[in-house]
């Protein structure tokens, strides 16, 4: 889980593509039975971690970028940070 630091909005976000990506920038998020998310880019699908969401995640709710940080809340994310 990842929440916006401007607006606190879980997990709700737009992926920036780079200017010559050629793909068709077909994106899906969904969670795993971890409850992790995995976000899945023209058929190829990744875990992103922190600094993933920092250099490409626009906030969906707020347009805001580079203001993701893990969200705390629930203590879930002990097993997130162990990696
Ligand atoms: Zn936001």
């Amino acid at each position: 889980m990842f929440i916006c630091k401007n607006c606190k909005t879980a997990d709700r976000f737009e992926l920036m593509f780079a200017p010559d990506y050629m793909g068709e920038k077909r994106f899906k998020m969904e969670y795993n039975e971890k409850d992790e998310i995995e976000i899945t880019v023209d058929g190829y699908k990744f875990i992103p971690d922190l600094q993933f969401m920092n250099a490409h995640a626009v906030c969906g709710y707020c347009g805001q970028i580079y203001m993701w940080d893990y969200d705390m809340k629930g203590g879930q994310n002990e097993k997130i940070q162990k990696k």
